[in-house]
């Protein structure tokens, strides 16, 4: 018996005592080998002319029940005795080692955690494995054998062809472990198809299946059930993506789809992308119908799958995609070690080379349905554009210059969804600003008084009825050098600057705005009302639907949830209200303080701001409606 060296000893040790949850994943490291061993004999067939074809090779799966034994056969280049020491009987052989070099400060559990460790796992599931192996040219097989920790041994053996099996006794099963579910048809099934459906070697499971043989070919009774064993291939070997385009038919993309991402409606749409030069990767992208219901929520994880040469490696690839674009799904496939771990894929260059072409491609994509298919756009639009907003918010900003030509909103002029592009396009010369509204819903923002005085000097309103629209604004700030204006703003530029406060009024404004002060930075005249008595404006970066936003943040931050709008009260001089303050500033100012607290009301309430002493404003109104 020899011993494994001591770093062998370490992982080993991991893996006989491992609580890691995936210990499925031994499967996938024992096929991949076997499928690396076949690549290096077929390989060779070419080099040497030796007369193999893809076709004499597969990797074979037997489940011993009677036995209690799983076995993992190729036909590949197997290992001689020698090899056997090295390669297994040390761990330095593999990528593990150098990997855990890497990370030796990571928790051990962490290693096993999301990454393939290579042959070793195999004590994850197995108390005892031997491999059974005769190299290609060789003339004798050895077996090694090993119960884990204590070391392994190799002995001469008998195997009639090249290649190798692996013979695993599984554990017992255990309250919290089914290690005899590896022997089911099934599960092992589920797992090739997870882990390794695209190795281009058949994989084969042997199963039993039912033959009904007629007795004498008389009567049904007669028939007796006999079962014989079938060697079936569960592996589908050619991934959809390494394809060419014109060889995939719209219904394959979509139930390729379907099936790996277990959706039951079609795709919105795909996208291939065949990658070549500087990097080369396969990647298959797709955009649902429908927004994930947990989207927003912290339960929500984005990625796409990243395959090396065909095997899984990562469930979800987060480094893969940008936030923004978290509903896309896909898969990406491109050439890597197994034994990668998620530090080295964060700071893997070819990786983030990828993902940034995949950001671009995706981008591009949607410009130019936006550009070449409008209504395909807007659906796509009402369905992620909420997504988009919050990207340009995201970040401080930082991804805006990439997302601001995606978005839409609702222009009341037009009556439609259009662009920032589409909003420019059609500014005249005099006009300052990109003007926009904020409210609940596209009918009250046409209703607003503000609204209504930027459209009848001729210009357009982006209706925002979405919470982070205004806070994705502040951060685009200005588009082709045009500012964005809130038209609730105190100073939208298209004021009537010839109405100015007379020398009679002053004291009266001022007087309200003393009354009021708790709440008013200003009390002034308006320029822009026209039916309605009063209305709120703000001057400052603040406006009222930031404040609403703020006020109704969930978790609370007490902060946020008190700011304020810099708030003006707008009171309209030709209106009947408005003389009816006069006379009472000049005869009882402790009412027309009471006046100014219920206009001052009203214009929140027009605004859908809360009020914050409902008894007292409904005792005020009664008041003075029973004087
Ligand atoms: P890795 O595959 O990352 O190198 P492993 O621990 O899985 O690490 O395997 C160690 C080595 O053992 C492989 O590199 C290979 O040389 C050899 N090996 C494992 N399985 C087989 C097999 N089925 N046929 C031939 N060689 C194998």
């Amino acid at each position: 018996m020899k011993s494994f060296k001591t770093e062998s000893k370490r992982i080993l040790d991991l893996m006989i005592n491992s609580i890691y949850t995936h210990k499925e994943i031994f499967l996938r490291e024992l096929i991949s080998n076997c499928s690396d061993a076949i690549d290096k004999l077929y390989y060779k067939s070419l080099s040497e002319n030796i007369g193999l074809s893809r076709g004499d090779f597969d990797i074979k799966i037997k489940a011993d029940k009677a036995n209690n034994t799983l076995t993992i056969s190729d036909n590949g280049i197997g290992m001689t005795a020698e090899e056997l020491e090295n390669n297994l009987g040390t761990i330095a052989k593999s990528g593990s080692l150098a990997f855990k070099n890497d990370n030796a400060k990571k928790e051990d559990i962490d290693i096993i955690g999301q990454f393939g460790v290579g042959f070793y796992s195999v004590f994850m599931v197995a108390d005892s494995v031997e491999v059974l192996s005769k190299a290609y040219g060789s003339n004798e097989a050895n077996i090694w054998k090993s119960s884990g920790a204590e070391g392994y041994e190799i002995k001469k053996a008998e195997k009639e062809n090249c290649g190798t099996d692996i013979i695993l006794h599984l554990k017992s099963d255990s309250e919290d472990e089914k290690y005899s579910e590896f022997m089911e048809y099934y599960k092992l099934r589920e797992l090739i198809k997870r882990y390794s459906d695209y190795i281009h070697y058949p994989i084969k499971i042997e199963r039993e299946v039912p033959v009904s043989s007629a007795q004498n070919g008389e009567n049904e009774t007669d028939k007796k059930i006999v079962t014989e064993f079938e060697w079936e291939t569960i592996n589908s070997m050619l991934p959809l993506w390494k394809k060419s385009k014109s060889e995939i038919s719209e219904e394959e993309y979509n139930k390729f789809y379907k099936d790996m991402f277990y959706d039951f409606e079609d795709p919105f749409l795909h996208q291939h992308i065949s990658a070549e030069g500087l990097v080369e990767y396969k990647a298959l992208l797709y955009i649902p119908k429908k927004c994930p219901e947990a989207y927003f929520s912290k339960y929500f994880e984005r990625g796409l799958k990243l395959y090396s040469n065909g095997v899984l490696i990562m469930e979800k690839c987060k480094e893969l995609i940008p936030e923004y674009f978290g509903f896309v799904q896909g898969l990406v496939d491109c050439e890597l070690s197994l034994n990668i771990s998620r530090e080295m894929v964060q700071h893997d260059r070819s990786l983030q080379k990828i993902a940034s072409n995949i950001e671009k491609q995706i981008r591009k994509e949607l410009t130019d349905m936006l550009e070449n298919d409008r209504p395909k756009y807007e659906e796509f639009f009402k369905t992620f554009g909420l997504q988009l907003k919050v990207g340009i918010y995201n970040n401080w900003g930082m991804d805006k210059d990439k997302l601001q030509d995606l978005v839409m909103f609702y222009s009341v002029k037009e009556e439609k969804l259009i662009t920032f592009k589409d909003y420019v396009s059609k500014m005249t010369d005099e006009q300052k600003y990109i003007y926009y509204a904020t409210g609940p819903s596209i009918l009250s923002i046409r209703k607003m008084p503000q609204t209504e005085k930027v459209l009848a000097s001729g210009y357009d309103v982006l209706c925002m009825t979405d919470n982070v629209d205004e806070f994705a604004i502040k951060y685009v700030n200005s588009y082709e050098s045009k500012e964005f204006k809130n038209v609730t703003d105190g100073d939208t530029g298209i004021e009537n600057s010839t109405e100015t406060v007379s020398e009679e009024d002053k004291p009266m404004l001022d007087f309200i705005k003393e009354s009021l002060s708790a709440e008013v930075f200003d009390v002034r005249l308006s320029k822009k009302l026209g039916e309605h008595p009063v209305c709120l404006s703000t001057e400052g970066e603040i406006s009222i639907e930031m404040e609403k936003v703020f006020r109704n943040m969930p978790t609370g931050d007490p902060n946020a949830q008190e700011v304020r709008a810099k708030k003006i009260l707008e009171i309209n001089q030709n209106h009947a209200v408005f003389q009816k303050l006069k006379s009472i500033f000049a005869e009882n100012k402790d009412e027309l303080k009471e006046y100014a607290e219920i206009l001052m009301s009203e214009a929140k309430l027009i605004e859908g701001l809360p009020i914050d002493d409902i008894a007292h404003f409904v005792e005020l109104v009664s008041k003075h409606i029973s004087n």
